[in-house]
């Protein structure tokens, strides 16, 4: 691979620093996107699995499809990519992660602060209330209940729903602020999310993207890399660190 030129040098250890995920960091850790589930479940619509009505219509379908997913999930660790963000964060340490990923891996990895735009599997809230439970004890979908009375949900943004006004704007507001934004691993198709690194670009940081293909957002970075993000960024990471630690 050809190097990565970097204008690291003007950048400093106070420089504020965004790292925007999506679906293909988690990817890299062999948790496949909601689009391609395979096996039992690939019979069902998606849209039904992951919907206000859907869970109206058939709750127990929908945990037990949620607690196959966690399984899933449990599985996988944090790779490289994940890993690289930590040691970045340890260089910047006024950093943070927006993510699109509701797997967790991001914590697991010790990354922090982390934003978590569509919430996070593990954990529930009441579908008729909306308070935030704990992290989900049953393993195989069970039934649990709110205090209201009302049943738990999974935590995590579904199909027809909207995003968390209050971590939408906390992530807009340090993307506004930060010097540096790496888009990783995202398509940068799916709306208000999708805006995040225009918003860097147009209010001057320092745009770095890293994907396997080119996106719609490709050609307005200031760096698009091309590969993987487990490869990409401790490569990034390197060359900052050399510049300016
Ligand atoms: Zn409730």
């Amino acid at each position: 691979m050809k190097d990565i030129n970097i204008p690291a040098s003007r950048f400093s250890t106070n420089s504020r620093v965004v790292f925007f995920t999506g679906a293909g960091i988690s990817a890299e850790s062999g948790i496949s996107t909601f689009r391609d589930i395979d096996g039992y479940w690939s019979k069902y619509d998606p849209t039904k699995l992951a919907s206000p009505q859907g869970f109206d219509e058939d709750p127990d379908l929908v945990l037990q499809w949620y607690a196959a997913r966690r399984k899933k999930i449990k599985k996988a660790r944090p790779n490289k990519a994940h890993l690289a963000i930590s040691d970045f964060q340890k260089l910047f340490t006024d950093s943070m992660v927006i993510t699109q990923n509701v797997d967790g891996l991001h914590w697991q990895a010790g990354n922090a602060p982390v934003l978590e735009l569509h919430g996070n599997i593990h954990r529930e809230k009441c579908f008729t209330c909306g308070r935030p439970g704990s992290e989900v004890a049953s393993t195989k979908g069970a039934k649990s209940y709110c205090t209201c009375g009302g049943l738990m949900r999974p935590n995590v943004v579904w199909f027809g729903e909207s995003l968390a006004m209050s971590t939408l704007s906390d992530a807009f507001e340090a993307t506004r602020q930060c010097d540096i934004f790496f888009t990783i691993g995202t398509s940068a198709l799916i709306y208000p999310a999708a805006q995040l690194p225009y918003e860097a670009r147009n209010t001057g940081a320092f745009v770095i993207e890293v994907n396997p293909e080119e996106t719609p957002f490709s050609e307005a970075a200031d760096l698009s890399v091309r590969g993987k993000a487990g490869e990409i960024l401790p490569k990034i990471f390197r060359e900052f660190n050399a510049a300016i630690s």
